[in-house]
């Protein structure tokens, strides 16, 4: 049995291409006392991981050139030399881009696919269902009544952060990039406006017709020309919570914009960076509200699943051409 891995071959400049991302081979090393070879059900593809393909310093590592792609993913126990871990058992790890991984006890925990579909762990009860809860309601904190704006409004994180807003009894102004993304958050997810930044010729007077009362939450997750505009019409003591800035990952030059703090000043608004790892001593409370509220109908998910290994660094790229609606998957086996 060979273990069938992507690796980093280089790093790229600008969106990565062909010559990112090469398929290799290993053989699987036979297990020690305490670890467990698991077999990869799942693949997350997430925007961060362009992040990691530079080197430079951030939050997390780099990938290192001729190393497989780390990352979130759910696999099978289907051997164990570990009391902890019985074959059949499904788990959670950083795992990422490869058949099979041999993993020490710590590096994995189980999850429960009896208590909700086991993607949904890289999803709706995973990293971007986490990242959407905290960023709204520790940063946003969105009360009855206000008008929330969030960019990447039909991907994994903006779809939860609109309903939790909904939830909260806001008012939602949601902002994507294709027709079918529109239909969709206005009527599966019931957001009251919806703005498609890709057919619209001028972003900031759909702002001002769709948000006639100001912006009170910014949630961006993509920065650049869109957020200038809305950062435009931020009410006084607006809130800005910044998950990301897709639109500038790919970018090979400085993504010079216009100057906040004038902007922050005279509305005293707050703009806070965050990620999800900040609120990780609470991630057991954030995964039981948004699983209450799954229960209890109020919060629903989408996922788009690609299927087949060799579809994971095309499903990546797919991320930054807008090919998904909610969280974007790579199901490894046909
Ligand atoms: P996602 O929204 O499911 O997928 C990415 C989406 O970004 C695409 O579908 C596309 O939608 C949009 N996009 C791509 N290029 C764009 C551009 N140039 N301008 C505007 N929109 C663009 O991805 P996600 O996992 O939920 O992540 C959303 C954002 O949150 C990303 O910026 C990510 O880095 C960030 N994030 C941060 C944290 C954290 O801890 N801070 C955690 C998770 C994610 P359209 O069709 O609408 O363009």
């Amino acid at each position: 049995m060979k273990n069938k891995q992507i690796i980093l071959a280089e790093r790229p400049t600008g969106m990565p291409d062909e010559h990112t991302f090469k398929f290799v081979e290993e053989d699987i090393l036979s297990l020690t006392d305490g670890q467990v070879l698991i077999q990869t059900h799942y693949v997350s593809v997430d925007p961060y991981m362009r992040g990691r393909m530079i080197d430079a310093e951030s939050y997390v590592e780099p990938f290192k050139v001729g190393e497989v792609i780390e990352g979130g993913s759910i696999g099978e126990v289907i051997e164990s030399k570990s009391s902890v871990f019985e074959k059949g058992d499904m788990v959670i790890g950083g795992f990422g881009w490869q058949q099979y991984y041999v993993a020490g006890e710590k590096e994995v925990r189980k999850i429960d696919p009896k208590l909700a579909p086991a993607s949904t762990y890289l999803g709706i009860l995973g990293m971007t269902g986490l990242t959407a809860y905290f960023g709204l309601l520790e940063i946003g904190k969105p009360k009855a009544g206000e008008t929330i704006v969030v960019s990447g409004a039909a991907g994994a994180v903006g779809s939860v952060v609109g309903q939790i807003a909904k939830i909260q009894g806001a008012r939602v102004v949601g902002i994507a990039g294709s027709e079918e993304k529109i239909k969709f958050l206005k009527e599966e997810l019931d957001f009251d406006e919806v703005i498609n930044y890709k057919t619209t010729d001028d972003i900031s007077a759909e702002l001002r017709k769709t948000c006639p009362d100001g912006v009170d939450v910014y949630f961006d997750n993509v920065g650049g020309a869109i957020s200038d505009a809305v950062l435009n019409q931020l009410n006084r003591l607006a809130r800005v919570p910044v998950c990301g800035a897709i639109s500038s990952y790919n970018l090979t030059e400085i993504d010079y914009g216009p100057r906040v703090q004038s902007i922050l000043i005279k509305k005293s608004a707050l703009m806070q960076g965050f990620t999800v790892g900040n609120y990780a001593n609470r991630f057991q409370e954030g995964a039981s509200q948004l699983g209450q509220w799954l229960q209890e109908g109020k919060l629903t998910y989408q996922e788009t699943i690609k299927t087949g290994f060799d579809t994971i660094p095309e499903a990546f790229l797919d991320l930054f051409r807008g090919n998904n609606i909610g969280k974007l998957l790579v199901k490894v086996n046909q």
